[in-house]
């Protein structure tokens, strides 16, 4: 009798359809909801009361209140909403369009889709891309991770519509891993070294083309392999950096595709968002549900800038 078959198949990514959206986000009271069941599991910790008590929806704002003291919690302070009129729904849709894609979506395409302005479409997402980024390193012992850097354009200035210099991004890649993908000023040794100490842990197998700017990695932090790409030579067996070029081509195609043509001030924001969409390919929960933890989880831990906070810090602007 032969043994039944295993499957050896990583289980699936769920889908979330538009449908499913609609069900469980109709309003701005289910999507403050979700987020405030996702920040406080257990019940919202009341700080007056120094313990978890029962709070309620205040429906003329984005909070709760303690039943107790009347304390007021924020569930989506220093996330999207801040300084916006934008409904909470519209935020949550511009979060399921930009997760529902693979290559990107426009502004164009929300702005079509729901009838807000160019400018607050794309301030949207614009928003929701600087919240994507994660700055947890990559690597370890013995593990094996792909660098390599790229030259990304052409561009166009808004104003003048000419082309700027093509940007340089560099990349560093696991291998069946996490990508991280910066903006970088130039392709030098002393540009990209501190960059790889940053986000690559030591005693990783590092993979590079033969370019010199790697030719002095510290051998006591990494384990490092070379393939001769100015000899041809591309792939030889396990020394390859194949996957982080594959990163590098569904980048330019889709900021080609879709964004047409990106500044290079933006530029680092939408690496944010193919980093983050590639490094939740394999997750088994729907990628939707990723983004909202990302942007949930991303709010900062300080309490937002007072008035007066602000004015000193505009002045020490304009002093520097
Ligand atoms: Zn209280």
């Amino acid at each position: 009798m032969t043994p039944p078959k295993t499957s050896n198949r990583k289980p699936k990514m769920l889908p979330f359809t538009i449908r499913d959206f609609e069900r469980m986000f109709p309003d701005d009271a289910t999507c403050l909801e979700w987020m405030k069941d996702w920040l406080y599991p257990n019940g919202i910790f009341c700080v007056p009361c120094k313990r978890i008590t029962k709070h309620h929806r205040i429906t003329t704002r984005m909070s709760y209140s303690c039943d107790f003291c009347g304390h007021h919690v924020y569930p989506m302070a220093g996330t999207l909403t801040e300084k916006t009129r934008t409904p909470l729904r519209l935020w949550f849709y511009a979060i399921y369009l930009m997760s529902a894609t693979r290559c990107g979506i426009s502004a164009k395409q929300i702005q079509r889709e729901t009838g807000v302005t160019y400018k607050t479409a794309w301030r949207m997402f614009k928003q929701i891309r600087t919240m994507l980024n994660d700055e947890t390193p990559l690597g370890g012992v013995g593990e094996k991770v792909e660098m390599d850097e790229a030259s990304i354009g052409s561009f166009t200035t808004r104003k003048y519509k000419v082309p700027n210099p093509r940007a340089t991004v560099f990349g560093m890649v696991e291998r069946h891993g996490r990508v991280k993908a910066v903006v970088a000023a130039d392709r030098k040794m002393t540009t990209l070294k501190p960059v790889i100490k940053e986000y690559v842990l030591p005693r990783s197998v590092v993979f590079t083309d033969d370019f010199p700017s790697y030719d002095d990695l510290n051998p006591n932090w990494y384990k490092h392999r070379r393939i001769n790409h100015s000899a041809g030579v591309y792939v030889m067996g396990s020394k390859h950096t194949q996957t982080i070029e594959g990163f590098w081509s569904l980048i330019k195609n889709s900021l080609t595709g879709v964004y047409h043509s990106v500044s290079h001030k933006y530029l680092q924001s939408y690496l944010n968002e193919f980093s983050f969409r590639y490094n939740h390919r394999h997750d088994t929960k729907p990628m939707f549900v990723s983004f909202l933890e990302q942007i949930a989880s991303s709010r900062p831990s300080l309490p937002p800038v007072s008035e007066g906070n602000t004015s000193s810090a505009n002045q020490s602007d304009r002093a520097a």
